[in-house]
């Protein structure tokens, strides 16, 4: 038997799936592996396809989904994830993704991958109000703006909506979403993986039903 816990968390941008990510992977002492900064990873440690990746962005082109599985699957295969688990957040993206991570976890599967489900409409709300303080990264809201508006309550920066925060940016980013990567519902869904998050709500309700969810499957 194997220790550890291996998770999928699936969501549309705006569902809060990064950072209820980062959470699940301190709760169960398992690394939380991103798409970005396992990239980022790769190309910094010089693997064989860190520097494949690495090519491809210097060109300004985007890196393709056979790069990409292989440093999911160098990433997968370090001693951290072996031995404990990991949350995988970002990745699969699509279907042949998915089929390219099952050969890659085909001796120890994934436990569950957990969809954390918020509507489109909520999402686009939460993006297009979103605020973003040019110094510091803070995140502020149409709902929730800095005291003096709009400067950082922290450091006085100004801050702005982010190009890709527009309504048609974010409508194009859900499109995507709903074409290559919704279809993984149904294909966990078949292999009994699959289990989905009401993701509406406060994050620390959001994080106890992902917790539930998780205990259920490792006590079946
Ligand atoms: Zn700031």
């Amino acid at each position: 038997m194997t220790a550890g816990v291996r998770l999928v968390v699936l969501g549309r941008q705006g569902a809060g799936k990064g950072t209820q990510a980062v959470r699940l992977g301190k709760q169960f002492d398992v690394p939380h592996i991103s798409t970005g900064d396992m990239l980022r990873a790769a190309v910094a440690a010089g693997t064989e396809f860190g520097l494949r990746a690495k090519s491809v962005m210097d060109a300004g082109q985007l890196v393709s989904d056979e790069i990409m599985v292989g440093v999911v699957d160098e990433r997968l295969h370090e001693v951290d994830a072996v031995e404990r688990g990991y949350v995988l957040d970002g990745f699969p993206r699509t279907e042949a993704q998915a089929l390219a991570l099952e050969k890659i976890t085909s001796e120890h599967p994934i436990h569950v991958v957990l969809n954390l489900e918020v509507p489109e409409s909520v999402v686009l709300e939460r993006i297009t109000k979103r605020r973003v303080c040019t110094t510091c990264g803070r995140i502020y809201s149409v709902d929730a703006p800095p005291a003096d508006p709009w400067r950082c309550d922290l450091d006085g920066g100004e801050v702005v909506q982010r190009a890709d925060d527009t309504e048609e940016a974010v409508r194009k980013r859900l499109d995507l979403y709903a074409a290559e990567t919704l279809p993984l519902v149904g294909f966990y869904r078949d292999r009994g993986v699959l289990c989905e998050v009401d993701g509406l709500g406060s994050p620390d309700d959001v994080f106890a039903r992902l917790l539930a969810a998780v205990e259920a499957v490792r006590q079946s």
